[in-house]
């Protein structure tokens, strides 16, 4: 949308109009099709057009150039060549493993009918109609999908935490609450396909045996909001959502809550207490939401990701699941790749790929041919990982052995001209921002690293700084509340380690 996508659907409607191509002799040939996010942002608007069978990938197209492919390809038959997406457009897509963006911009994510028709709802309804809450929990658990919303904590094993506790009451939380300077995995996936993450919902319902529902989703995008209103929609109309779920006697249904955009109200504890209507603010686990979360019933939260992978892993089993990626990190994970990168986009990897083929084959290299310096992972809660760790497996285990995490999925590419100071300055900044206030090592910890950082950037650091910024650092992430203060000094401490040259140049230049 912010390329032009709207203006150049409006031109293709207008040329359709003018050209009479709307009559119903070539109705078949000149239908327009809405579709969500296609992943490779950096070409957008791309268009593709079908002629009997035969799809062309138009790249960079804006609304002043609608007429004439109309008029040369939709009606002449003859497919503009200069226009067409190259090589590096296949191979950014060929070297992906696209489980759950497999139908994004390809369904029209408005249509319930388009979602039906790439076997949507089949895995609920297989769950509800031919499984039993356990064997759902049991397939989850050997497909070995992990919580792909940062913690990467053993999804069935969490459903079966919850399902163990007696009550008369059960959530599901879907958190849609994306706040990490560089991400939209969720955005995407929830405006492209809205109709996965809700059949997810509706087997976790099932496997807990939760009868309500929340999707806890930021009110800063709008766009994903309203998609996912029609969709619910869509679902309760086809008897999907509701009462007597598919003919059986399973109830459940689902509201929307929006957040205020809170950072900290992604943390599981404090987004429950946004939903109660208290102020979003982290609290001490144990109890854990799965025991006692939402009204102090057990809850169980997942991300969108987590939610999207759950019907492919019930249609087509977790031995299936468990083949692809790696070890100990099975699936797919969705990244949101940005930064100074030549193919910028939302891609999904198989757990366990080599950092420098996510950089260099998806990515197409680093942008004005300059050098790879590092890729801040996990967003602001991550760390920075330097050029040595190329041939790193992207995985839980692979990113947390050299200092940094999964995360939601962020990755922001550095290249030699990146200060790293400046980098952990800015994420620093964020999340200082960001914190509560409740415990005293976030609010006041950070503040302080964040005053050492802006004088050591400023020409003014003092020696001894890199040690007090190092020993502040490990203290805030030791003794922090919640995962905000525990993953802010990140940034701080793997670039201290990687690249404390950067440091001790700030500080012994002159002013
Ligand atoms: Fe709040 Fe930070 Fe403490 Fe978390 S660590 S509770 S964000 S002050």
């Amino acid at each position: 949308i912010a390329a032009g996508a709207e203006m150049v659907m409006k031109a293709f409607q207008d040329e359709f109009a003018a050209a009479g191509l709307e009559n119903a002799t070539v109705q078949n040939r000149c239908k327009l099709h809405k579709v969500g996010c296609r992943g490779f942002c950096a070409k957008d608007v791309l268009v593709d057009i079908s002629v009997d069978g035969e799809v062309s990938t138009y790249q960079f197209i804006q609304e002043d150039m609608v007429k004439r492919l109309v008029r040369e390809h939709v009606v002449g038959g003859k497919p503009i060549r200069e226009w067409m997406a190259g090589d590096d457009y296949h191979v950014f897509h060929d070297n992906q493993t696209k489980v759950i963006l497999h139908d994004l911009g390809k369904i029209n994510p408005e249509s319930i009918d388009d979602y039906i028709g790439v076997e949507g709802y089949t895995a609920a309804k297989k769950a509800l109609m031919t499984m039993t809450a356990e064997e759902v929990v049991n397939e989850v658990k050997n497909s070995g999908l992990r919580g792909r919303g940062g913690g990467g904590f053993p999804t069935g094993l969490k459903w079966s935490l919850c399902a163990a506790n007696e009550a008369d009451q059960r959530y599901v939380i879907c958190n849609a609450d994306e706040g990490d300077p560089g991400a939209f995995m969720d955005r995407s996936m929830v405006e492209g396909n809205p109709h996965a993450v809700i059949e997810g919902m509706i087997i976790t319902a099932y496997a807990i045996g939760a009868t309500r529902g929340y999707v806890y989703i930021r009110a800063e995008y709008p766009l994903a909001v309203q998609r996912l209103r029609i969709a619910l929609d869509q679902a309760r109309e086809r008897g999907f959502l509701g009462e007597k779920l598919f003919g059986t006697s399973f109830e459940f249904d689902i509201k929307i809550k929006l957040g205020a955009g809170a950072f900290v109200c992604g943390e599981e504890t404090a987004l429950i207490a946004s939903i109660e209507g208290e102020r979003g603010m982290p609290r001490a686990k144990p109890p854990f939401p799965a025991n006692k979360g939402l009204w102090g019933k057990p809850t169980i939260i997942n991300n969108v990701e987590t939610l999207a992978n759950l019907p492919p892993i019930i249609n087509k089993g977790a031995e299936w699941f468990a083949s692809i990626g790696s070890e100990k990190s099975k699936g797919t994970k969705v990244i949101a790749l940005t930064g100074k990168i030549r193919n910028t986009g939302l891609i999904e990897i198989p757990m366990g790929m080599p950092l420098k083929d996510i950089i260099f084959k998806i990515g197409g290299g680093i942008e004005g041919d300059k050098l790879f310096k590092a890729v801040q992972t996990g967003g602001p809660s991550g760390g920075c990982i330097p050029q040595q760790f190329i041939d790193l497996p992207v995985d839980y285990e692979g990113l947390k052995s050299v200092g940094s995490m999964m995360g939601s999925g962020g990755m922001v590419v550095l290249d030699e001209t990146d200060c790293m100071v400046n980098i952990a300055k800015f994420f620093l900044t964020f999340t200082q921002e960001e914190s509560c206030g409740k415990c005293v090592p976030c609010r006041i910890g950070t503040k302080r690293l964040l005053e050492i950082l802006t004088r050591i950037t400023e020409g003014k650091g003092k020696k001894g700084d890199i040690e007090l910024l190092q020993e502040l650092a490990e203290d805030v992430r030791d003794s922090s509340l919640c995962g905000l203060g525990m993953s802010a000094p990140n940034p701080v401490i793997s670039t201290i380690k990687y690249f404390r040259h950067e440091y001790e140049a700030h500080i012994n230049r002159k002013k």
